[in-house]
């Protein structure tokens, strides 16, 4: 069978070598054709369509092992998927051997000490899941089918990072197989170069094969939701998130956002499809504190739909899911923000009138507090500038719509991007996004990665990533 090269050259795959492979492993190997191989090689954003030649859907560490010692042999271009959910659709390349981590989601929560040790292929709701049974959780995102991997080595936000910081802040050691084929650990006592370089760097260093996190008490019933209002409410809305925002205590995150309406079963009939502003919020410290916190938001004016509630902790974490769909096609620009101006909110609310699709969105997420407190350098996410996430999502179904949705997204993007720190989240660019915005998102940080880079990776086996090339060639 012909595959990919690293360096981009075909080459013949005997099937005597693929069989030998397969006594290897345990994991199904799929290759074109076979049930499960569609499944494996589509990511979540239909715009990327991309085929691997060769699929190990991998159980465990041993499997890891055996394949990258196999694509050494061959020479053979790797690339690794978790959830598949990265927008640049960075698990999937064309001709190679992917190590789909996937089956790979086994949590074991140890409350004692407050850690959650998961393997790789998990999602974030695996983890909130069982966290939750002991009260516990880590700082993870706002959509639970996105695999933990990607969010974790690229940084991670969501409803906890006002308290804890990204999620990399909350990891305390990572497993992983490197590009020699050698199962390794990473902790700040033990390779803690490639620990720093792992908290940010993304899958630059190794095959991720388990993360252990510190938790922290959260729930499992806290008080979140949201509420909507019509667009037309959208200057005084965006006024008191902006306020509110500002004054929150750290348990408080919330994220003001303008977009069509879903057909959800929580806003009226009559509202689906209709633009409007909304605020998303969770209070995740004492239920009848966040009642009090997010009283000024369910009392304004006249919301056409209000879900902001006493919830369960994990609730909260799948209620955007459905508004995210794998297959649709997707197209983001971001920036990190030093505060939310109201010439910003005019802004918004000028691109959300224009917005082309009935999925897409202007976001503003709230990240500002626990992020300050560790220096610049302590991990190579950095931007502990950052106080908001601007994002503008774009999200449609057919291609034949491509045109008019990029063109929204890139017009939205220039219309607003003064306002940024210069800084941006590496997690959230998408493909057409080159070198220079790697740059915005790790600054400095660079020129350590690509030491680090050529220390355990100097052949720049893994290289289906936001790439930091090797800085030497020598180990
Ligand atoms: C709907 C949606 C919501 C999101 N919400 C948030 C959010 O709230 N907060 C946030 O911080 N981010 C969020 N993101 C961004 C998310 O962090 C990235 O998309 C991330 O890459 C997803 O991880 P994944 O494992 O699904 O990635 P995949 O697409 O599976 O992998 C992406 C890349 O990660 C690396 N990688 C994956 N697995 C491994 C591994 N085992 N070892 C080494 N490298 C590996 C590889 O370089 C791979 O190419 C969201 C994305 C989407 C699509």
């Amino acid at each position: 069978m012909k595959a990919r090269t690293m360096n981009g050259s075909e080459i013949d795959v005997s099937q005597d070598a693929l069989d030998r492979l397969r006594m290897e492993i345990r994991g199904p190997l799929l290759v074109p054709g076979d049930a499960g191989y569609e499944d494996s090689r589509t990511v979540w954003n239909a715009m990327i369509d991309r085929k691997p030649a060769i699929v190990v859907r991998c159980l465990g560490v041993a499997d890891v092992i055996a394949c990258v010692r196999f694509a050494r042999q061959h020479q053979l271009l790797i690339c690794m998927k978790g959830g598949g959910h990265n927008i640049a659709g960075l698990a999937s390349a064309d001709g190679a051997l992917m190590l789909d981590l996937s089956l790979m989601r086994g949590v074991r929560v140890d409350p004692r000490n407050r850690v959650a040790h998961a393997q790789a292929g998990c999602l974030l709701g695996d983890v909130d899941r069982e966290t939750q049974v002991h009260g516990l959780a880590t700082v993870l995102g706002f959509v639970s089918a996105t695999g933990i991997a990607g969010l974790t080595l690229g940084g991670g936000f969501g409803y906890l990072t006002r308290r804890w910081g990204w999620t990399t802040d909350n990891v305390i050691g990572m497993d992983l197989v490197t590009a020699d084929a050698r199962p390794v650990r990473a902790t700040a006592d033990v390779n803690a170069d490639l620990f720093w370089g792992l908290r940010g760097g993304g899958g630059n260093f190794g095959v991720v094969t388990g993360i252990d996190y510190a938790l922290h008490a959260v729930g499992p019933e806290i008080v979140g939701g949201v509420v909507a209002w019509p667009a037309g409410d959208a200057p005084a809305v965006l006024e008191l998130y902006r306020t509110m925002a500002e004054a929150a205590p750290p348990e408080l995150t919330l994220v003001g956002f303008m977009r069509p309406a879903p057909p959800a079963p929580w806003l009226p009939k009559d509202m689906h499809g209709k633009p409007i502003v909304a605020i998303l919020a969770c209070h995740s410290g004492n239920p009848n504190e966040g009642e009090k916190a997010v009283s000024a938001i369910k009392s304004f004016g006249r919301p056409v739909g209000d879900v902001l509630v006493r919830r369960p902790y994990a609730q909260l974490q799948s209620m955007l899911d459905a508004t995210q769909p794998k297959g649709r096609r997707y197209y983001w620009k971001s920036e990190y923000l030093a505060g939310v101006e109201p010439a910003l909110c005019e802004g918004v609310i000028a691109a959300a009138a224009k917005i082309p699709s009935p999925h897409s969105a202007v976001i503003l997420f709230q990240i500002a507090g626990a992020l300050t407190r560790l220096d610049a350098q302590h991990s190579p996410v950095g931007n502990r500038d950052a106080r908001y996430v601007l994002n503008i999502g774009g999200a449609w179904e057919q291609a034949a719509d491509d045109a008019k949705n990029l063109a929204w997204v890139r017009e939205t993007w220039t219309d607003l991007r003064s306002f940024s720190t210069g800084g941006t989240y590496i997690n959230f660019l998408t493909a057409d996004e080159g070198p220079e915005r790697v740059e915005a998102a790790l600054g400095k940080g660079i020129a350590r990665l690509a030491g680090i880079k050529a220390s355990w990776d100097p052949e720049n086996v893994f290289r289906t990533n936001r790439n930091i090339p090797p800085a030497t060639a020598h180990r």
